[in-house]
Order: structure tokens, then sequence, then C-alpha cells
């Protein structure tokens, strides 16, 4: 039998048992699930970009948004190592921007799809003069755009492609160890790229500075304090409401305000009727209520004491003293980066680092556990981090 020489030409496979035999000819399993259109390459020119930003960056996000951009500018790759909930999405506006005005081919790829969703109408309200495509399985009539937001299982569709890729959560499933899917990475990219991580391991960091990539660090948000890592409290439904009221009772009396998370907005005013009837001075948001806005103005005044809310809360808003409960923290409708935000509200003062977060929950789930995972992972990091630099 004679050496195998069969080499995919798509994801770079030469493994034999992973390649059939068919009328004569190889083809490669591993990859055989990702066939379809390949996006059609399109002319460079430069455009306007207005970018649409309704709060100010940190100065460490500013700083950092400038050296991804002076990096590219350099051709060289880089790494952004970044506790959650630090704003790593904003410190990317800058170079996508430069970029976009360039006519270069812009990405943004992550590997799950509500997350590409959600960033693409982000994207999509940031850049309002441009075009933002978003393509995920099923979702593919619209290849091309300035700026193309895909899951990494479509990267398939875009080889040599890119002159700015970025992306993020490349230590989650299913990117993670997909040899396939990191090969559809490297082969997307024409330019270069920036990656995005809260946990990436050491050796990780290693082989990326080893290839001539640059690390950049992200912290400052949470001034260098560990994040509360949430007390999850496993209790039938109506238990919850009683251990929600007695929490609010006790941070009140130590003078702590309240953020209760709901799942929808009829567990929010459901929970808001029960609780107002034993505590006053509280109030309750969701994206269908009137006045929203003046209502978290009177919570950040201190006018109102505890607010129960929907995920409309879940970023942007801070205040001292803030202590936070989940109430139905295993509903379908938190993933484990959505718990990680929420948690993230809590010790974002100078002067009140701690604070506490409270999931109330019928049962433990995959991304409860997740979560606290990846807080105690970011902690841990966090603490080397500084052995390291003292
Ligand atoms: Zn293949």
């Amino acid at each position: 039998m004679g050496a195998f020489s069969f080499i995919c030409p798509i994801c770079g496979n030469s493994d034999e048992n992973t390649i059939g035999k068919r009328n004569g000819k190889y083809y490669c399993r591993k990859c055989i699930s990702f066939r379809g259109q390949e996006a059609a390459s399109t002319e460079e020119q430069e455009k306007d970009v207005v970018w649409n930003l309704n709060y100010e960056l940190t100065e460490e996000q500013a700083r950092l948004s400038e050296d991804l951009l002076s990096n590219y500018q350099k051709r060289i790759n880089s790494l952004v190592y970044a506790v959650c909930g630090s704003g790593k999405t904003e410190i990317t506006l800058r170079v996508i921007a430069y970029a976009l005005s360039k006519g270069k081919k812009v990405g943004f790829t992550v590997p799950r799809r509500d997350v590409i969703i959600e960033l693409c109408d982000r994207f999509r309200n940031i850049f309002s003069k441009n075009t933002v495509a978003l393509v995920y399985g099923g979702n593919s009539k619209i290849l091309t755009a300035d700026l193309i937001c895909c899951t990494t299982h479509q990267l398939y569709r875009y080889p040599r492609y890119f002159d700015l890729l970025i992306i993020d959560e490349i230590d989650a499933f299913p990117f993670q160890d997909n040899e396939v899917l990191n090969t559809f990475f490297r082969r997307s990219v024409k330019g270069n790229y920036i990656m995005l991580s809260a946990t990436p391991s050491r050796n990780f960091i290693d082989a990326f500075k080893k290839e001539g990539g640059h690390v950049l660090e992200l912290f400052s948000r949470f001034h260098r304090y560990p994040l509360p890592v949430p007390e999850v409290f496993v209790l039938p439904k109506i238990i919850q409401k009683i251990k929600c009221y007695r929490l609010i009772k006790e941070y009140l009396k130590n003078g702590k305000f309240i953020f209760v998370f709901t799942p929808t907005i009829k567990i929010c005013e459901e929970l808001f009727d029960s609780l107002n009837f034993f505590i006053r001075g509280g109030n309750y948001v969701h994206s269908k209520r009137k006045n929203r806005e003046r209502i978290i103005k009177d919570f950040k005044d201190k006018k109102i004491k505890y607010l129960i809310t929907t995920a409309v809360l879940e970023r942007g808003v801070t205040i001292k003293g803030l202590q936070v409960i989940v109430f139905q923290a295993n509903h379908n409708i938190y993933s484990s980066d959505s718990l990680i935000q929420i948690a993230g509200r809590v010790g974002r003062k100078k002067e009140e680092p701690e604070g506490k977060v409270i999931f109330l929950t019928n049962e433990n789930n995959v991304e409860i556990e997740k979560c606290i995972r990846t807080i105690e992972g970011a902690n841990k990091n966090l603490q080397n981090l500084f052995k390291t630099h003292t």
C-alpha cells in the first residue's frame, strides 16, 4: 500500500481515517457538513463611516482601542485578554471603523448563534451608515456587506476573505478544540485578526506570542477587584418569592440598593405586585414600561430602593452599594453570558467593591454552572496576573 497523500483542500485534513473514497475520488468526512455558497469578492472602496456610541469609553478602553488600531496598521495580530463584562466589544469599534473607512473587508465572528445575533444588532446601531450582514446556519442569503457578523461555522464561506477578522469567545464551545473550525478561521483571514477572550489558557497565550502576536489586557472596569461569585439557592418557585422578600428586607436594613432580575415582563410585574404589598419604596422596569428612563434615573438618585427588572438593565447601570438577586435563574432566557453580565452589575464602585449576587433557582443548570466557573476562572487569572506583575 502506497503512502497516503490526500489533503482536504477545504479544511486541511489529511487523516486517513476521516477521508473517504467515492467513484475513485477522495473526499473529506471531517468538513462534509460545511458545504454551501461562498461569498463573492467585491471591490475595495473607501467609505464614509459614522460611529454612534451613546456612552463614553473608559480611559483603559480608549487606550486599548488605540493599541488595536496601531497593531492592525502594523499588520500585527492581537489577543485581548479581558475579564468578563469589561467591555471588550467596545474596544474593537475604533479599528473596525478605520478598516471600514478604507473599504477593507471586516468580519466579526463568535461560536454561538444567539451571541452573534445580539452583536449584529448592536453593530447595526453603532455603524448606522454602513451595511451589516448577519450570517448563521439557516440565515445565509446575504453574505456580503461592509461588516459581516457570522458564527464561526459559517466562516467556510469566506476563504482568504477578511482584511480584518475579529473573533470573540475563542474559549467557548464549539470553537475550542474544534480543528475544522480553527482551520476555517485561519483560512478566512487574508489580512489580520483580533482574538477576544476572558479565559485564554497559558499555553494558548504562549503559542500566540510565539507567532508574533501582541497580547493586550483589559481589566480596569472592575478596578482589579475580583468579581463576586454568585451564591445559588435551589428552592421551589413559591419559596423563591419568600427568600426574595427576606433578602430585600435585610439589604434595606443595611442601607443597600437592590436589583431583582426576572426572566419575563409577566414575572417582573407579578413579583413586584407581591413584594410591593409588603415592602414599599420599590418599582419595576421592563421594555414596555412607560417612563422607564425616569424610573431608572430615580433609582440612580436613590429615590427608589429596590427595582424589579427584566434583562433591560443587564448592561450599563452602575450604582454604589448595589446587591443583585436573580429570580428564576434557571429560566431558559438566561445564558451563562447574560448571567455573567448581571453578576457584573455588582461591585463596580471603587469605594465599595463587594456586593452580593444571589441566584434563586428551582435547579442548577449548565448555564448557571458555567457562569460560576467562568467567574471563578477570571478571578483566578486576575490573581495570577498580579502575582506575575508584582
Ligand atoms: Zn475537509
